[in-house]
């Protein structure tokens, strides 16, 4: 899913944990797996490549990396925002950027991993690819839908406190 997504439902499921750094991290990332299995609709990026047998090690800076790095940027600066204008108190506000920064967080090692394909991040990717869905949504549906489950769970979460 988009880092946004990943960033809202991070800082959703941290919001239940706001006393516990630690476990809004570690639940921040496992949520990151747990809705790429949706199928889901991802945004196309021109020059850099993630999934299966992507490799960025060639990757040259012109307008099309840096506009897919400004993308990019803008989705988890908008995502983090979003998360924390959601659900972050006085109190909280550490960890709700804890648990939604730790829900991008394969995505930058998804990165990673098409320049350095060894040791653990050679796993992670592995895991990561099973785990997300085969199945991808396309158009105005893939985006609504996306949208639709962002604000679901923002609502769940929120109807807890
Ligand atoms: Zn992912």
């Amino acid at each position: 899913m988009i880092l946004s997504t990943h960033a809202v439902v991070g800082g959703a499921v941290a919001s239940l944990l706001s006393s516990h750094p630690a476990a809004a991290a570690l639940a921040g990332f496992a949520s990151h797996f747990a809705i790429d299995a949706i199928p889901h609709w991802d945004y196309p990026l021109r020059s850099i490549s993630l999934g299966r047998g992507a490799n960025n090690r060639r990757l040259s800076f012109n307008t099309a990396t840096l506009t897919d790095f400004a993308i990019i940027g803008f989705d988890a600066c908008a995502g983090l925002g979003l998360a924390l204008w959601m659900f972050a108190t006085k109190e909280s506000i550490w960890t709700i950027a804890i648990g939604a920064v730790a829900a991008m967080l394969p995505d930058a090692l998804q990165f990673l991993h098409t320049l350095y394909p060894r040791g653990l991040l050679h796993a992670l990717q592995r895991f990561h690819w099973w785990a997300h869905s085969k199945r991808v949504l396309t158009g105005m549906f893939g985006v609504g839908s996306q949208l639709a489950f962002a604000g679901t769970i923002a609502a769940l979460a929120r109807s807890f406190h």
